[in-house]
């Protein structure tokens, strides 16, 4: 049974969150969801959200599955579109959906570099454009997820430092652009999180990760879901262009 709406902040406020279909993005649905919001669930295909979007009706009054390239701009914007008329509106958005293709620099092709950053930084550009005008309407709010690999850098990542890195950029113009209309924009900033895309590490690598991370373990999604509902809630309500590190102390 849900929890009564005065425990329930984002209650009547619809949620759209890319790459929802496993790890951090699964974990921020089902989290907004308990949190009252009605979601619409964002994967490659509709088909991968599926078991997110029923994990999140079952605690919550809507929520849907979809299938977007964020890649594509029209697509997109349909989508964006579609949402609203489905679900009722915009209030939150997270850009979530991100890929990896590591290589050294020398090593690194072209199209390597241009995926990560049309996945990466061009679809959270997408989502924005696309729901800049229904969230100035309920004065929103818009999360990025990046990376601490976009504040640090890191050997071998050159595409993806570039694409967290220029979500952070983009956050804090966005930010200043929308604040006039009430919306605010940040960023989340995951460490080391346990997901498919941290999956490949050796147990070897993996106790090395957690010797620099002064909290002594990896993250978990529920670790990153926790900020990001903070900054969507209530709390959020005064805070705009920030980068919200949530890394166990591993960039201190
Ligand atoms: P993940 O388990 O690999 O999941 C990636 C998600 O993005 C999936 O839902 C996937 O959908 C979706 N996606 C990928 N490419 C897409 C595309 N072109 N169009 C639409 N959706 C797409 O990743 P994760 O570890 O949860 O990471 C989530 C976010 O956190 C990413 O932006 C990542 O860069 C960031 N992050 C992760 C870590 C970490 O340690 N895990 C650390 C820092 C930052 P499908 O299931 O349909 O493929």
């Amino acid at each position: 049974m849900s929890a009564p709406t005065e425990h329930r902040p984002l209650h009547g406020k619809v949620a759209l969150v890319t790459g929802a279909s496993r790890g951090i993005g699964k974990a921020i649905a089902v989290r907004l969801a308990a949190s009252g919001a009605k979601l619409a669930c964002i994967a490659t295909e509709a088909e991968r959200a599926r078991e997110t979007a029923s994990l999140c009706s079952a605690l919550t009054e809507g929520a849907q599955a979809y299938g977007c390239e964020v890649g594509d701009t029209k697509k997109v914007a349909e989508l964006v579109e579609q949402v609203q008329k489905e679900l009722g509106g915009l209030d939150i958005l997270v850009n979530n959906a991100g890929i990896t293709r590591d290589q050294l620099l020398m090593r690194m092709s072209e199209d390597d570099f241009d995926r990560v950053i049309a996945v990466n930084l061009k679809g959270a550009w997408n989502f924005l454009k696309a729901a800049s005008r229904p969230l100035m309407k309920s004065k929103g709010r818009v999360i990025n997820i990046s990376s601490v690999v976009g504040v640090m850098g890191n050997a071998g990542q050159a595409n993806y430092a570039a694409s967290k890195a220029g979500l952070i950029g983009l956050t804090k113009a966005v930010a200043k652009e929308l604040a006039g209309r009430g919306v605010c924009v940040n960023v989340v900033a995951p460490g080391f999180v346990t997901t498919d895309m941290t999956a490949a590490l050796d147990e070897a690598a993996r106790s090395k990760l957690v010797e620099s991370i002064p909290l002594g373990r990896l993250g978990g999604p529920e670790d990153i879901a926790a900020a990001v509902e903070f900054l969507a809630g209530p709390g959020g309500a005064y805070i705009t262009g920030q980068t919200l590190v949530v890394d166990g102390g591993m960039c201190i």
